[in-house]
């Protein structure tokens, strides 16, 4: 992070609108996942004054585990292929800034990024890019051993679970990788879905079904995780017949999928599908004149393909929006 691109006033400073004003951005970019970072990239061959405000570098790539469908790459981990996005980024001198934002308001012909650590931006367009936030399971004992065998990242986990026993909650394209990626280490991996057909696409599902390792617990849910210092069992639920039953464990890992942060949007003014994500046109464009949308966050991706490709596609066609209003509204010696 660069603490020479932040603007850090307080509202009760003198001159604090003079301090504001002395760096406007052209674009900030919320989020720095695929979208985000192929924005960033986008944004400063145009010659924008562009910065990325994130939580986190990477979003769910960086937790994915083997990546084999994005150009370029065969197969490259998904926190290898974050490092990509990082040292491209760099390269262009865009700063990443981790923050979380809390609101974004128009204030004139400007809008104001106001973050949780108390700091505006100035800026004359924003993309948000922010992706989704995972989903917890919500039973008791998922938050005690949080760290302590339960996980929502398996590549940063997996391999401390060397020669152990492990389960993958969920059937998506999340919790296959997951899986197949912990099946490297662990020596038993059990995947425990809800239904009795996995969601996963059918490359996944060849893989799961013919790796010994595995062994998928069908119409299952799970109602309590137990253990001493450590998580040692799940218990579980037959969706059809009720009955409860223990799974002994080392690690568990949540895979169930995500959702948008709908409080942020609100908050924003975006408008929005019914289920919470952002409505954009095919030019990344929301109801806010000057705000863009781009990645897993938009209603135009597919639920069911959420793509490193089109999250990053659709954050380059974001940026040539951006621009191409900042030139309409603010011409090119803008200052
Ligand atoms: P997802 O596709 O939404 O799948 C979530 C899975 O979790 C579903 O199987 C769902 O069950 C289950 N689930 C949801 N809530 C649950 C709960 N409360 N308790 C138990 N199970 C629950 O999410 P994802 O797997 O994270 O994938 C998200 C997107 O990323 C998808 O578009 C996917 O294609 C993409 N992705 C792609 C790749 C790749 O191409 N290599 C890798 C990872 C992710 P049901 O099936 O019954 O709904």
């Amino acid at each position: 992070m660069s603490s020479a691109f932040k603007i850090s006033v307080t509202k009760m400073d003198f001159g604090a609108a003079e301090e504001l004003t002395r760096k406007v951005y052209d674009t900030i970019i919320i989020g720095g996942g695929p979208a985000g970072m192929s924005a960033a990239i986008y944004a400063a061959r145009y010659g924008l004054d562009t910065a990325i405000i994130t939580e986190e570098i990477g979003g769910q790539v960086g937790k994915a585990g083997w990546v084999e469908n994005y150009l370029g790459y065969t197969r490259i981990l998904g926190t290898d292929l974050v490092n990509k996005f990082e040292e491209h980024v760099k390269y262009y001198n865009v700063p990443i800034i981790i923050d979380s934002v809390e609101n974004v308001e128009r204030d004139g012909e400007l809008f104001r990024v106001y973050t949780l650590n108390g700091d505006e931006y100035a800026t004359r367009t924003v993309i948000i890019s922010v992706g989704e936030k995972r989903r917890k399971l919500n039973v008791p004992g998922e938050d005690t051993y949080n760290g302590r065998g339960v996980s929502y990242c398996a590549p940063c986990d997996a391999p401390l679970f060397k020669g152990k026993v492990v389960a993958v909650v969920g059937g998506g394209d999340s919790a296959a990788s997951a899986a197949l990626l912990l099946t490297e280490y662990a020596s038993k991996v059990y995947i425990i879905h809800r239904r009795n057909q996995l969601r996963a696409q059918k490359y996944y599902q060849d893989l799961l079904l013919k790796n010994p390792k595995i062994e998928i617990i069908w119409n299952s849910v799970v109602k309590e995780l137990q253990g001493d210092k450590l998580l040692r069992k799940a218990i579980l639920q037959r969706v059809d017949t009720k009955e409860t039953f223990e799974l002994p464990l080392d690690g568990l890992f949540v895979e169930i999928g995500a959702e948008p942060p709908v409080d942020l949007f609100k908050r924003i003014g975006l408008e929005l599908s019914q289920d919470g994500y952002i409505r954009v046109n095919h030019l990344m464009e929301t109801n806010i004149p000057g705000i863009y949308a781009a990645g897993d966050c938009v209603d135009l991706t597919p639920r069911d393909f959420r793509q490193i490709v089109v999250a990053a596609g659709q954050g380059a066609l974001a940026v040539y929006s951006a621009y191409n209003y900042i030139i309409k509204r603010f011409g090119f010696n803008r200052k």
